[in-house]
């Protein structure tokens, strides 16, 4: 199994032999968060010493040199990402199984792509037929309460007090596996052989199944009643809010997605979280991450490389290397200091302050994606690509999402307890305290308004770049900017 396939569900029976390579090249090529690197190193041990003598646990550099000492024939279910599958599909000597871990199959995918026609591959409709199919929050043939969809009420913005006021998550003991795998990442740091970002500890993410149950019913229990009002809102002393903290454990393989979404349901059909939150997870969970995974694979291989708006520049190293200290920007320093922390900040921090930035700054979309990849606990080729190519940058022209996810500081001022504590004001865009995000939102408009023109969501924002009386000013503040920290 590879290391994001370590739940009980990718094995056939209690006692099928278990190969796991702990290919340590992985982390020499790139400059990985070193959180990210302790968990999946934690993971993989947890897993081989929990199958003990059922498990081979071979630590090499690569996959293929560990493979070429194995006698046995392996298999392995359909690996994550193009490069894996592409590298077990060369060997000739590995079985590849089916995909497993996720809700819905590739053929009941590809079902679903040709039942769309000519028409356009909708999140929405492929969660409404997903939950049809499953029969999630279904009563009958309508959907549970008579809506199908929450949203609207699911994005108020933060509540007045400084936290959301839910339980702060339940965190993971460290054992003497996690010990072992810091003093490992320690070594290897100091012989030069790898070089991470970020800081390691304590690991705030589940490394087993058994963690990964513990956080889901700490979540159902305690989070899940207020997981959907405040599901956007952002709020600087309260980093983890009504989140799941699932996405890393998920990733891993270690939680089935259907014993997830079950949990929530019974939740409400139990009366202990009201419909709005369940059905927002349960959207996230079997629609946006089924949704982004079959795009994955769906969508041309080319699709990585995709640019639409031209976007050239590069991530200046104060994003790249994670130096919140230097940021001035209240918001954007908070999700940098989540991300150097944590390896991860909520949904919006992602799309509407990080990826924002990235976007209104015209920065490479392959190089955010890499990024992105290295730098959150819970990315993976496959989830980065569809997230940053196409619903954060826009690179796609428009396939993920029907517009580009840019917004000024009044967004952020709404949704967030940022702009009172930062010495930009979110209604300037010109002058010393100008917001960057409300400049850099304008400057983005003016330097994409022929590649936008034919948005019909895009009409309006643009028509505003007519009626700004100062936009030579902003344009020139912005050039000026550059690529230093705001
Ligand atoms: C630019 C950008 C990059 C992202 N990169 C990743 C990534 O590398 N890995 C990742 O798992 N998610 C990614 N996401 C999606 C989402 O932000 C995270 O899944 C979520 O913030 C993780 O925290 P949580 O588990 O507390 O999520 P919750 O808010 O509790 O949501 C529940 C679950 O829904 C799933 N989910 C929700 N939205 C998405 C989505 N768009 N794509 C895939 N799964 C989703 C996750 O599994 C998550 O655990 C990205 C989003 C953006 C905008
Ligand atoms: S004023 Fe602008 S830069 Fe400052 S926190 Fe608000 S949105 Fe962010």
């Amino acid at each position: 199994m590879f290391g994001d396939q370590l739940g009980p569900h990718f094995l056939d029976g209690p006692d099928q032999p278990v190969l796991i390579v702990e290919a340590r090249g992985v982390f020499a090529r790139r400059r990985f968060h070193r959180a990210k690197a302790h968990l999946v190193l934690s993971a993989m041990r947890h897993r081989a010493a929990e199958l003990g003598d059922q498990c081979v646990y071979v630590r090499g550099d690569t996959y293929g040199e560990a493979l070429d000492g194995i006698r046995e024939p392996v298999s392995v279910c359909h690996p994550t990402s193009h490069a894996a599958l592409r590298f077990v599909q060369g060997r000739g000597d590995v079985e590849v199984a089916p995909v497993r871990g996720f809700a819905t199959s590739t053929d009941e995918f590809d079902l679903w792509v040709r039942s769309r026609g000519r028409r356009r591959l909708l999140m929405e409709d492929f969660y409404r037929d997903t939950r049809r199919r499953l029969g999630v929050l279904m009563e009958g043939e309508e959907p549970a309460g008579g809506r199908w969809n929450y949203d609207a009420d699911n994005r108020e913005p933060p509540p007045r007090s400084a936290t959301l006021g839910v339980a702060e998550p339940l965190w993971p003991t460290e054992d003497e596996i996690d010990e072992e795998v810091r003093h490992d990442l320690n070594r290897w740091e100091r012989e030069g052989r790898v070089a991470f970002l970020g800081s390691d500890g304590p690991r705030r993410f589940a490394g087993t199944h058994r963690e990964a149950l513990a956080t889901l019913d700490d979540f159902i229990t305690d989070r899940l009643p207020a997981f959907g009002p405040h599901e956007d809102a952002m709020l600087s002393a309260d980093p983890w809010m009504a989140h799941s903290l699932l996405s890393a454990p998920l990733n891993l393989g270690l939680l089935d997605p259907i014993e997830v979404i079950a949990r929530a349901e019974d939740a409400y059909r139990g009366g202990r979280a009201p419909l709005g939150s369940v059905e927002g997870f349960i959207r996230q969970v079997i629609g946006w991450r089924e949704f982004v995974w079959h795009l994955y694979w769906h969508l041309p291989r080319s699709y990585r490389a995709r640019n639409e708006l031209h976007a050239t520049s590069p991530l200046p190293g104060w994003f790249a290397d994670l130096d919140a200290e230097s940021v001035d920007a209240a918001c954007l320093s908070d999700a940098l200091s989540g991300v150097r922390d944590h390896g991860w900040v909520h949904h919006i921090p992602r799309l509407m302050v990080l990826g924002n930035y990235a976007l209104q700054r015209g920065w490479d979309p392959a190089e955010v994606t890499d990024w992105f990849h290295r730098a959150f606990v819970d990315g993976y080729d496959w989830v980065m690509v569809p997230n940053v190519i196409g619903m954060s940058q826009f690179a796609d022209g428009g396939v993920m999402a029907t517009k580009p996810y840019a917004a000024g500081g009044a967004y952020i001022d709404r949704m967030s307890d940022f702009c009172s504590n930062c010495r930009y004001d979110p209604r300037k865009r010109v002058g010393q305290d100008a917001c960057p995000f409300t400049a850099g939102y304008w400057a983005f408009l003016h330097r994409n308004r022929e590649r936008l023109a034919t948005n019909p969501r895009m009409g309006r924002p643009l028509s505003g770049i007519g009626r700004l009386g100062d936009l030579e000013a902003v344009i020139e503040q912005e050039a000026d900017r550059g690529s230093a920290a705001p």
